[in-house]
């Protein structure tokens, strides 16, 4: 194994983005056996050649804001996914309403009646029902 120590010294090993691409190549691979596709075989070996790429760049860098992309992006789709997902979940004892002047998302209990609503970022009030 020393040998695997010294050839990835310096190199930027594996990380949560080239994870994802290789899920994506796995995919991808079964898809082009299941559809005997030829341009899915090749998309497939392009993933796995970014994957190995990244794994042996020494551009440690570029490949650590490429990741730090990947992470943001991947956590505001996790924050909207868990966001609809509550909305879901709350449907029945409370109603969405978004501020008329800064779009804030304002979440009111339901059958309280017609309620005056207070922006809470910017004090604009509505009448609502509820
Ligand atoms: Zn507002």
């Amino acid at each position: 194994m020393n040998w695997l120590k010294r050839f990835m010294t310096g190199r930027y090993g594996a990380d949560q983005l080239s994870w994802v691409i290789l899920v994506v190549y796995f995919f991808i691979s079964i898809m082009a056996r299941i559809f005997n596709n030829r341009i899915l075989d090749v998309l497939g070996i392009v993933a796995l050649g970014i994957v190995v790429y990244r794994m042996f760049s020494k551009n440690i860098s570029a490949r650590y804001q490429e990741n730090t992309k990947f992470l943001n992006k991947w956590n505001s789709i996790k924050r909207k996914v868990n966001n609809r997902i509550q909305r879901i979940k709350d449907l029945k004892d409370y109603k969405y309403y978004k501020c008329s002047n800064c779009k804030q998302v304002l979440r009111v209990p339901r059958g309280k009646g017609k309620i005056s609503i207070t922006c809470p970022k910017c004090k604009t009030v509505m009448i609502k029902k509820s």
